[in-house]
C-alpha cells in the first residue's frame, strides 16, 4: 500500500535519484521534467558534458544501490595535471591513497541511467514535456505547462497528475495537488521563482563575473589526446582552461574567462582572435581543438553564480533541493555531489519523522550550514585552480598537508580531502577545520623561512591545541 503521493519537479541529476529513494520507502512519486525523455532525444547541447563525481555523490548512489550501474561510466582522475607554458605538465595528486581519486562522468549518460532506473522502479510515474510554471501553497496547486506531447513514459500506477486528466497536449496548462512537491528543477528553478514572487522565499543571486564555454577535444588516433587519468588545468591567474576525459576517447575542455575586460569573452569577438588567444595562452592545448573557431562560435557562453534562498520549505507542502535550493559555482566539482547528498539525507530523515513538515524542517536545519560552507569553498577553489597552483608556497603547503595527514591521520585531513573523499565529515566541519589548518600551515611557512623543511614537532604542537 502506498504511503502517499509525492511530486518531484525536474528529472536532471537529483530528481530521479530522489524519486527512486522515495519510491523505495513506499511513496507514489510523479516525476515531472520539462524536456523530452533524454533516453529518446539527443543529448543536451551546451550543458557541461562531464562532471567530477566524488565520494559524497558515490555514497548517495551506493545508498540507492546504483553504483554497479554507474561504475562503467566513471573514469578515475588521480590529480590535477597542471600545464604551464614552456614546461612539461606536472601532476598534483588529489590525495595519497589509491582510492583517493575523483571520477569524470558524462552528464547525459548519467542522467539517462538515473531516469532508466527510475522508470524501472515500481511506484514512479515519469512525465516528460511538462514544465512547472508556478506553485501555490495557499491553493495547494502545482501548475504545469505541457510543452511536448510526451505523456507518461512509464505506465506505472496512476499518479496525482494522471488523476488531473493526463496525458496532456502541447500548449495545455494543467493543475495538480501539491501532494507535497519537491523542486529539483535546478539553478534557474521555476518553483523557487514562483515562491519568491509570492514573497514566500527570499532569493539572493551572486553572479560570477566570469563565464564559461565548453570545447570538445576529439580523440587523437583513436585514443585520448591527453593523459585520461587526470583533470587537466591550464592556470593563467585571471582565467583558466580545464579538461576532463570522456569514455569515448574525447575530452571536454572548459574555458573560464571574465565576461568583460582584457582578456575576456567580450574581447574574443573578432576574426582570428580566438585562435590567437589560444596559441598565446594555451600553446599545447591549441592543436588539440582543430575546429576551435567554429566550436567557439557555436557553443553557448554559460553564466555562473551562487544562489542563496531562504527558507527552503513551505511547511510540509514544498521543498527546494539540490541546485534549486543552493546552486554554487563549479570549481570544487561539488554541485551534483551536494545535490546527491541532499537526496540521501532527506531519505534518511523520512522514517525518523512522522510528517513532511518535520522532515523538511530537519532537512533544512541539517543541510543549510553545509550548503553555505560548500558555496564558500567552491568560490575559494577558483582562486586555487587558476592562480595558487602556480605559487611555490602553495605547492609546498599542499605537500606538507599530505605529510601531516600521513603522520597524524586521526588529527589532520587536508580540507580538499575532507570535501572530496570524506562524506562522513560535513562540509561545514571541513570549512571549520580547514581554517585551523590554514593557520597551522601559515605558521609552518613562516618557520621554514622559505625552505621546504617541515618542523613536525612544531606542527604537532599546533595540531594538539588547534584541531
Ligand atoms: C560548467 C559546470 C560544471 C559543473 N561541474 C560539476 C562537477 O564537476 N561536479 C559536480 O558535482 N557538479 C558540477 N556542476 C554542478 C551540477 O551540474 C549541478 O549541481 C547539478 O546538475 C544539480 O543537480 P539538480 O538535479 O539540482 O539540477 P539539474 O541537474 O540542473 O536538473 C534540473 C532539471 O530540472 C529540469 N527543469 C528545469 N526547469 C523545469 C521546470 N520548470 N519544470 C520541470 N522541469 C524543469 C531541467 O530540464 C533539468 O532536467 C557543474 C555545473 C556547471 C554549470
Amino acid at each position: 500500500m502506498s504511503r502517499g503521493e509525492v511530486n518531484v519537479v525536474g528529472a536532471g541529476l537529483a530528481g530521479p535519484l530522489l524519486a527512486i529513494l522515495l519510491a523505495r520507502r513506499g511513496f507514489s512519486v510523479t516525476l515531472y521534467e520539462r524536456r523530452a525523455d533524454p533516453r529518446h532525444a539527443s543529448a543536451d547541447a551546451g550543458r557541461s558534458i562531464n562532471l567530477a563525481l566524488a565520494a559524497r555523490g558515490i555514497f548517495a548512489l551506493e545508498h540507492a544501490g546504483l553504483m554497479s550501474s554507474v561504475r562503467p561510466l566513471m573514469i578515475p582522475m588521480r590529480g590535477r595535471m597542471v600545464h604551464e607554458p614552456g614546461r612539461p605538465p606536472v601532476l598534483l595528486p588529489y590525495g595519497q591513497r589509491e582510492d583517493e581519486v575523483i571520477y569524470s562522468v558524462g552528464r547525459a549518460a548519467l542522467n539517462r541511467l538515473l531516469i532508466d532506473e527510475a522508470a524501472r522502479q515500481p511506484g514512479i510515474t515519469l512525465r516528460f514535456g511538462e514544465a512547472c510554471a508556478a506553485v501555490s501553497p495557499a491553493r495547494d496547486r502545482l501548475v504545469l505547462n505541457v510543452v511536448h506531447d510526451d505523456g507518461p513514459a512509464a505506465p506505472g500506477k496512476v499518479g496525482a497528475a494522471a488523476q488531473a486528466g493526463a496525458p496532456g497536449h502541447a500548449g495545455m496548462v494543467r493543475e495538480v495537488s501539491l501532494a507535497p512537491t519537491i523542486a529539483t528543477d535546478g539553478a534557474g528553478s521555476a518553483l523557487r521563482a514562483s515562491l519568491a514572487a509570492q514573497g514566500l522565499v527570499a532569493v539572493r543571486e551572486e553572479p560570477l563575473d566570469h563565464d564559461y564555454k565548453e570545447l570538445a577535444i576529439p580523440p587523437a588516433a583513436g585514443r585520448h589526446a591527453l593523459d585520461p587519468n587526470a583533470l587537466h588545468v591550464w592556470p593563467r591567474r585571471g582565467f583558466m582552461l580545464i579538461a576532463l576525459p570522456n569514455t569515448d576517447g574525447s575530452f571536454t575542455a572548459t574555458l573560464f574567462l571574465p565576461r568583460e575586460g582584457a582578456p575576456s569573452f567580450a574581447a574574443l569577438g573578432g576574426e582570428g582572435t580566438v585562435a590567437a588567444f589560444f596559441t598565446r595562452e594555451f600553446p599545447d592545448a591549441r592543436p588539440l581543438v582543430p575546429d576551435l573557431e567554429q566550436q567557439f562560435r557555436e557553443h553557448p557562453q554559460g553564466h555562473l553564480g551562487t544562489v542563496h534562498a531562504a527558507p527552503w520549505h513551505i511547511g510540509g507542502r514544498v521543498l527546494l533541493l539540490g541546485d534549486a535550493a543552493h546552486a554554487i559555482v563549479p570549481f570544487h566539482g561539488q554541485g551534483m555531489n551536494a545535490a546527491f547528498e541532499d537526496c540521501r539525507v532527506l531519505d534518511e530523515l523520512i522514517d525518523r519523522h512522522e510528517n513532511w513538515e518535520s522532515r523538511f524542517t530537519a532537512f533544512e536545519v541539517e543541510r543549510r550550514p553545509n550548503a553555505d560552507a560548500i558555496a564558500r569553498m567552491a568560490v575559494e577553489n577558483y582562486g586555487e585552480m587558476r592562480e595558487a597552483v602556480l605559487e611555490p608556497s602553495f605547492l609546498r603547503q599542499k605537500e606538507w598537508a599530505l605529510e601531516l595527514e600521513r603522520r597524524f591521520p586521526d588529527r589532520f585531513i587536508p580540507r580538499y580531502s575532507m570535501v572530496m573523499f570524506h562524506p562522513e565529515i560535513p562540509y561545514a566541519e571541513a570549512l571549520r577545520r580547514g581554517a585551523v589548518q590554514q593557520e597551522i600551515l601559515a605558521a609552518l611557512e613562516k618557520r621554514s623561512a622559505g625552505s621546504s623543511r617541515l618542523d613536525l614537532d612544531f606542527a604537532w604542537g599546533m595540531i594538539e591545541t588547534g584541531l
